[in-house]
């Protein structure tokens, strides 16, 4: 049986491979006798798959040996407080405001610190990401904070601000929820990256922090132990009880991304390829048409989320009706920006984007 595509923005599609063994091994982990769900988080089977998932994670992202990974829970925006309550002693933040997602950063993050916007691209509807040189940033800022793919608007950082030399010497934040191993990291560009797992990593519930050694150990007194990031990398994510399926999931999403293999690239190298082909191919179809239109600038569209409009807001309803029926799920846009969105993040295959894309021409000629 062939299941539908999911073009869902999170929690979204899976890997069926991923899935199919997760099943095959729900009621007895490789002879253990029990379900990873009913294992103890401290116990030998646990601590294998917990170190296997870090370790992979560390090797297909190249995450260099100065940066812990932190299997942590509360979602990105539970970490739009944890950041600032880790690394911003109350002081200067600067924050880049380039859609939804970093909005709602900065708007938290000022209960904690002295948050400002140091460069919007609210005035022109979240569709282009302001020029670096134009961004104002602080001397005494404690770090700098973007989005680096924003889910709802669809604008992605084709490559990772240098602060340096935009002589800032603070540190990076990223927030890679939607886009984390679609592509890879310029690690040297990044002080910390965070992101809830349930785009490309595996089920929601667990958040990945990428956190380089020299940003612990700085928290406010207010921070809450279970969100201090020293503690929480003292103890290899088990200070208290972590996400345990969440970890095995995106273990398993972590062994296959490193199986995958494109030409000569393998791992998330592979994927980039096939993300840049797939997102070329939807974008064509979109700029080629006269019913659909995308409105970001063509220099910062986002590879993993789509939004696009119907010219004809009429046909809103039967468009996604007539999607539903062909198994092409979940292209409603989010509400606060209407229209559509596909969102193909690693999981969805390149045949999955050839169908939305055939659809969408059948149903232009219908018009
Ligand atoms: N940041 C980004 C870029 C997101 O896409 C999302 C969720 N869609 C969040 C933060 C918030 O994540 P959560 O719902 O896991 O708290």
């Amino acid at each position: 049986m062939q299941r539908p595509y999911n073009f869902s923005a999170g929690p979204a599609a899976i890997p069926e491979d991923v899935l199919q063994q997760a099943a095959s091994e729900m009621l007895d982990w490789r002879g253990s006798g029990m379900s990873v769900m009913e294992m103890s988080h401290r116990g030998k089977e646990f601590i294998s798959i917990c170190e296997k998932a870090e370790a992979d994670f560390r090797q297909l992202l190249a995450v260099p040996a100065n940066f812990h990974i932190l299997f942590m829970q509360g979602g990105g925006l539970a970490e739009n407080a944890i950041v600032p309550l880790n690394l911003s002693q109350g002081g200067a933040v600067d924050f880049v405001v380039t859609g939804s997602w970093s909005q709602k950063s900065t708007k938290e993050a000022g209960k904690f610190c002295d948050a400002a916007v140091a460069a919007s691209d609210e005035a022109q509807g979240f569709t282009h990401i302001p020029d670096a040189a134009s961004w104002k940033l602080r001397s005494d800022a404690r770090y700098v904070h973007i989005c680096s793919n924003e889910t709802i608007n669809g604008v992605e950082f084709q490559q990772l601000p240098d602060l340096a030399s935009l002589g800032s010497q603070a540190p990076l934040v990223i927030d890679f929820s939607s886009h984390v191993a679609s592509r890879s990291v310029d690690w040297s560009r990044v002080g910390l990256a965070f992101g809830g797992a349930q785009k490309n990593l595996g089920p929601a519930g667990l958040t990945l922090v990428v956190v380089r050694d020299d940003l612990l150990g700085h928290a406010m007194a207010m921070c809450p132990s279970a969100f201090n990031y020293r503690l929480v990398a003292d103890n290899q994510s088990m200070y208290n009880t972590p996400p345990t399926w969440g970890i095995y999931i995106a273990g398993l999403t972590f062994e296959w991304i490193l199986r995958q293999q494109e030409g000569a690239a393998s791992g998330v190298a592979a994927l980039e390829a096939r993300n840049i082909a797939k997102a070329e191919l939807l974008y064509q179809a979109i700029d080629g048409s006269q019913l659909y239109e995308n409105r970001v600038a063509r220099d910062c569209r986002s590879r993993m989320n789509i939004p696009f409009f119907l010219k004809d807001e009429t046909r809103n309803q039967a468009f996604l009706e007539g999607a539903k029926a062909r198994g092409l799920l979940q292209l409603k846009g989010h509400k606060s920006v209407g229209g559509m969105r596909a969102s193909i993040y690693n999981a969805m295959p390149m045949a999955g984007v050839q169908a939305l894309v055939g659809y969408m021409q059948s149903f232009e000629k219908q018009s």
